[in-house]
């Protein structure tokens, strides 16, 4: 007998758990329901439009897709088509892939100006996320402040930094491209409230900005210390020291004739974002790190900024009523209950790179096939029944080809691919 599953979200959690069933059941058939027409979650609306070579981990599940028992019910979104609940009455595992698309809040004054964006929201929209396509970013004051200091912080100032030349062989959406082109700020400013010892970037990234066209970064000396302290275990030391020693290279740089700055200033945390209609700056506080934390001085400095984006970590909003730990949902092991199981951000939290996923996925994937054995149900023919009664258009994997063709075909000005950023125009590549 067949065992069928039902992956919700197909980004790299969920794709990496197919592969894992795959090889651990003889006999399966796998569905993949995904929100969007478009596949792959974080890998197209999450990965930095320059960093190519992150979306290329793509083709591995491309090929996944693709075969004969693996099914792609994309533009299905689960909670609002189908139910968790319907979906679990008719396949033997549930698999919850929904990674974790919600930004964490600030929670100073001032966070509900116009002009202040989570990350979710300004990556989304450079990179052609239907649901971001209108928020139009003011990116007209003279500086852009961004809070934290991972890679997603540098992914966001590192986008706003480049030029159009730098980004030819990206597949930034246009609407953002122009609007970046157009903008005027002449300041970035990248703010962690801890230092760079405690800071989440990775060397790779980091050293991107040494070599920008038309910015120059500053650093402050006096904020980078000595060394690397012994406290951290040897890998992450090592990581730690590579950051040390490209901030050392970043401050002794002098390139004062480029006319954007970025500014990236540690011990700073955010206490008040400034302004009437709009946001106008950015009051922060100076911090120490006390024991690994960040404790705040009393100190506190303004900077004039038009927009502030927050890089500060994510959440889950699971597509049904489930119990959350904190911004995840509760799990064991992956475990969820009765047959519903959950993989990557969702079920760890924001943390770690794509191929983090692959292990996290098989681990889950070990658990699911110690505890579940087909049962018979309907699987994704009964689900394709419901949705036929719910005039649901689903988008099969070989239609999403043709969108993903289409996009390919209308790239102008030597962009690899020009996304649809909206699902109609995703649609209409089909339906006319
Ligand atoms: P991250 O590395 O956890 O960075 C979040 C930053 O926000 C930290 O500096 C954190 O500071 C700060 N923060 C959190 N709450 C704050 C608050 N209330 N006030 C001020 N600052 C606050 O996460 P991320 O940048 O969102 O990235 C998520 C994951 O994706 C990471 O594992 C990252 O490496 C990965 N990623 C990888 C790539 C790549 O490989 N190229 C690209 C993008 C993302 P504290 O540390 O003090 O809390």
């Amino acid at each position: 007998m067949t065992a069928r599953f039902a992956i919700v979200g197909s980004g790299p959690a969920g794709m990496y758990a197919a592969d894992a069933l795959l090889k651990l059941y003889e006999d399966c058939r796998i569905d993949v329901y995904e929100r969007f027409p478009s596949p792959f979650g974080l890998i197209r609306f999450g990965v930095a439009p320059d960093h190519f070579k992150t979306r290329n981990t793509a083709r591995q599940f491309w090929r996944t897709l693709e075969l004969e028992n693996v099914g792609y019910f994309g533009n299905v979104e689960v909670g609002r088509d189908v139910s968790l609940d319907e979906l679990q009455e008719h396949y033997d595992a549930v698999i919850l892939a929904v990674g974790a698309y919600n930004d964490r809040k600030l929670g100073i004054p001032g966070e509900d100006l116009k002009g202040v964006y989570g990350a979710c929201a300004f990556v989304g929209w450079y990179n052609s996320h239907p649901d971001y396509r209108g928020l139009n970013p003011l990116l007209d004051g003279e500086g852009v402040a961004v809070i934290g200091i991972g890679n997603v912080a540098l992914d966001v100032c590192r986008v706003l930094a480049k030029t159009p030349a730098e980004m030819v062989d990206s597949d930034i959406a246009a609407h953002a491209a122009e609007a970046i082109e157009a903008a005027d700020y002449t300041g970035l400013h990248m703010f962690g409230r801890r230092g760079p010892n405690e800071a989440g970037f990775t060397p790779k990234e980091l050293g991107e900005i040494r070599e920008l066209e038309r910015c120059q970064v500053i650093v402050d000396p006096a904020q980078l210390p000595g060394d690397v302290p012994d406290t951290f275990e040897a890998r992450e030391k090592g990581v730690k020291e590579k950051n040390l020693k490209i901030l050392n290279e970043l401050a002794a740089q002098n390139k004062p004739d480029l006319p954007i700055t970025m500014n990236l200033q540690f011990y700073a945390s955010p206490k008040e974002i400034l302004g009437g209609d709009r946001v106008e700056g950015i009051r922060l506080e100076r911090t120490e790190v006390v024991d690994g934390r960040a404790v705040a001085t009393g100190e506190t400095f303004d900077i004039p900024v038009g927009a502030v984006v927050t890089a500060i970590g994510y959440h889950t909003v699971p597509p049904g009523d489930l119990d959350m730990n904190g911004g995840q949902v509760a799990n064991e092991n992956g475990f969820v209950k009765d047959n519903l199981y959950v993989v990557g951000w969702a079920k760890r939290g924001p943390t770690g790179t794509i191929p983090t996923n692959g292990p996290d996925s098989r681990d889950v994937a070990d658990v699911i096939s110690e505890r579940v054995t087909a049962s018979g149900k309907g699987g994704g023919e009964a689900v394709r029944a419901l949705l036929a009664e719910r005039n649901a258009r689903i988008v099969s994997f070989p239609e999403w080809m043709k969108v993903a063709e289409a996009e390919i075909a209308r790239a102008t000005g030597g962009h690899p691919r020009e996304r649809f950023p909206t699902v109609e125009e995703m649609l209409a590549v089909l339906d006319g």
